[in-house]
């Protein structure tokens, strides 16, 4: 298949590759060889498997962004017949290739917000895996739709929600009910999580993901961020996101309308099939990766989250609802901290102590421009830093 768009299929750019996301979105691809073709592949660090990658799909661009995997790059991919480019350029270039018609964003954190805007910028269909983007700059993205491009969800509640929303009347809608797994740690007492470790927070029941992620799922700063993630998405205010636990994953969210009915969208936990979704829609595409057996499952439960023990929850709660810079700065803490956490420098209960501290620090400002957005995260993450060497 040439790379000109004449073979038919979506040509996709795909940024972050060599993650949790990435790899499975080549998966997908590799199933749907007719319908996908890879043109750009990006990575921050791992070169061997992104030119493991690179030699199966044949992109056009190859970009690299962490500053010692840059140095090696040239020499290491090439004869790959693919352009290397280095830096934060390489994201932007790849999110907005001419030869892209739909990029999937599946960077970690917020240093995904400029692909983010760059996909849209260029007009592009933009596969969302990369929350942070929307949490640190959401009036940013919203306004960069509304001048082109198409944001389509891949975090699986979301997707479910884009799903269950299919043909109905936004007008009608009186909530979202994002479900959540409950974590490693569902169910247990503050007394109890001091001393977990990185490993256990990183044994997640249902998913298996990349580390800040699965950390992000023990402290429920995951469920906080996708609240402020579906608040953007889907235009809600804050307090028509509901939250509930559902400790088998197999509900991945639901709509309640204003006649009373709510709709669901179930299927077993595995992220091929939102990512899937997101590169085919608007169509379904066969063969479904695992088939959803009802007799199989036993029960379906739901339950209360224990937010008090969990304070993320409810600080991204917070951070939502004061607007403006606020998420950008909950999430910059966050990352600082479970960075901290996972290079064994700081306990898991420090994580929302220290994200608590900084937010209620800080005067939130509203966001005019990526440029507020660095400022306020900069700030959160000397803040973040001060706290960190206190413990
Ligand atoms: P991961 O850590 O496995 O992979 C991250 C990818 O981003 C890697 O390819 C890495 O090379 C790249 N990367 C890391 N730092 C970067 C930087 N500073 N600049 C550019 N690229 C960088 O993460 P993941 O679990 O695949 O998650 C990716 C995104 O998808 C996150 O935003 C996460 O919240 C979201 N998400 C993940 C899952 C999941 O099942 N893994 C589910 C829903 C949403
Ligand atoms: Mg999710």
């Amino acid at each position: 298949m040439s790379k000109n768009g004449e073979g038919g299929g979506r040509r996709l750019a795909v940024l972050g590759s060599t993650g949790s996301i990435g790899r499975q979105a080549l998966e997908v691809v590799e199933r749907h060889p007719s319908r996908l073709e890879v043109v750009a592949l990006t990575a921050h660090s791992n070169l061997e498997l992104l030119r493991e990658q690179a030699l199966r799909h044949r992109p056009l661009l190859l970009g690299v962004t962490g500053e010692e995997a840059g140095r090696r790059a040239q020499q290491e991919l090439a004869g790959l017949g693919a352009e290397v480019l280095t830096g934060r350029e390489a994201l932007e270039a790849a999110a907005s290739l001419p030869q892209a018609d739909l990029v999937l964003n599946a960077v970690v954190g917020s240093a995904g917000l400029e692909a983010t805007l760059a996909a849209l910028g260029a007009g592009k269909r933009l596969a969302l895996a990369n929350k942070e983007s929307l949490v640190a700059g959401g009036p940013l993205v919203l306004e960069a739709l509304k001048r082109g491009g198409e944001l389509i969800p891949v975090d699986s509640e979301h997707s479910a929600v884009f799903q269950c929303l299919r043909g109905e009347d936004p007008g009608e809608v009186e909530s979202i009910i994002l479900t959540a797994s409950g974590g490693p740690f569902y169910g247990r007492s503050r007394e109890e999580l001091k001393g977990v470790g990185v490993n256990e927070a990183l044994a997640h029941p249902t998913w298996k993901m990349g580390r800040k992620i699965s950390v992000d799922s023990a402290t429920l700063m995951n469920k906080g961020l996708e609240v402020i993630e579906a608040h953007f998405l889907f235009g809600l205010p804050y307090e028509r996101i509901e939250v509930v636990a559902h400790p088998q994953s197999v509900i991945h969210s639901m709509v309640r309308f204003r006649d009373g009915a709510v709709m669901a969208q179930l299927s077993l936990p595995d992220m091929r099939l939102p990512i899937s979704y997101a590169l085919s829609f608007p169509e379904r595409w066969e063969p479904a990766w695992r088939r959803t057996d009802l007799s199989g499952l036993g029960g379906l439960t739901f339950g209360e989250l224990d937010r008090e023990t969990f304070v993320c929850l409810d600080l991204a709660y917070r951070a939502g609802e004061a607007g403006g810079s606020a998420p950008a700065v909950l999430n910059a803490a966050n990352e600082a901290a479970v960075a901290s956490f996972l290079e064994g420098r700081i306990g898991f209960t420090d994580i929302g102590d220290i994200v608590k501290a900084v937010l209620e620090r800080h005067r939130p400002a509203p966001l005019s421009g990526l440029r507020d957005v660095r400022e306020a995260e900069r700030e959160a993450a000397e803040r973040t830093a001060v706290l960190i060497g206190k413990r």
